[in-house]
């Protein structure tokens, strides 16, 4: 690892420690939402949490440098619990990305969201657990970055604009609920989320935010709805087989709508003069390590 950057001139992005490809915005997303990357080039990164699920994918998409994380790896081989959220969020970070868009399949507990809906949540709570869920694992200096508000003003912004222009529902805030799974909830679990207000289920998505933050990088989830969570309406449980056809129907309208983030995500910001209090969640904090 190395502590030196320089900008490059023509780029606006950073060179950094790894060699080959840069990119100032991450997608960490499912499969079927990278076709939009035309010309793109395949990056091994190695981080000190190991690899990312698969190597990064990076191309450009809407004049912009964008790297393709898939979450779950090719063939979605690693479950929620099992996914290296570290690695990931580090490895984005070390070719230079400094906001990353973070699309995710939830469930709904309002009757109102119904499958299909997108949801740009403004709050989280994690319920995950047994998840490495800190890069500051180590003795040395004590790392605490706020998170308050989770996600980036201006990734909220930019998901919201671009998703309005789709002919699907949106609603603009609201707390996603990350369970661990990989089962789905029980319905007096779904009930205690309900009655305490949240608006959408999910079991991805955290650690990775707060490993965003500690990383200085800014965040925003864009959520689709697959299905109501157990109980709601009275419904059907949920199962796996009808979250993948929802998905499957409405894929083409996220990958739409994450073209259109990009597009309007503010233009890369220097470290040193980055604006967006996402990235200065790390300013006056010692660190134990230099950042990539
Ligand atoms: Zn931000």
């Amino acid at each position: 690892m190395t502590t030196e950057q320089t900008t490059a001139s023509d780029t606006a992005v950073p060179d950094g420690p790894t060699a080959g490809p840069r990119a100032e915005i991450g997608v960490i997303g499912g499969s079927g939402l990278y076709e939009f990357l035309e010309d793109h080039e395949t990056v091994d990164v190695e981080t000190p949490f190991g690899r990312p699920s698969d190597p990064l994918v990076i191309g450009e998409v809407e004049g912009r440098s964008v790297a393709f994380v898939a979450r779950h790896g090719k063939d979605h081989r690693f479950a929620p619990h099992r996914v290296n959220y570290r690695a990931n969020l580090w490895a984005l970070r070390a070719v230079g990305v400094r906001q990353i868009l973070s699309p995710c399949a939830v469930g709904s507990l309002k009757p109102e969201h119904g499958p299909g809906t997108i949801v740009v949540p403004d709050q989280v709570v994690d319920r995950t657990w047994g998840r490495p869920h800190t890069i500051y694992d180590t003795e040395g200096p004590v790392v605490h970055v706020g998170f308050a508000d989770p996600y980036c003003p201006n990734g909220r912004q930019a998901a919201l604009d671009a998703a309005r222009l789709s002919p699907l529902q949106v609603v603009t805030d609201g707390t996603l609920v990350v369970v661990n799974g990989p089962r789905f909830s029980s319905r007096a679990e779904s009930l205690m989320h309900q009655r305490a207000g949240f608006g959408i289920v999910g079991m991805t998505t955290m650690p990775e935010a707060a490993l965003a933050r500690e990383l200085a990088l800014c965040f925003t989830t864009i959520a689709m709805v697959t299905d109501h969570d157990a109980g709601v309406e009275g419904g059907d449980a949920v199962t796996h087989e009808e979250v993948l056809r929802v998905f499957a129907t409405n894929v083409e309208h996220l990958g739409s709508i994450l073209r259109g983030a990009i597009g309007r995500l503010p233009a890369h910001e220097p470290d040193e003069t980055a604006t967006c209090p996402c990235r200065r969640s790390l300013d006056g904090l010692e660190l134990p390590f230099p950042l990539p």
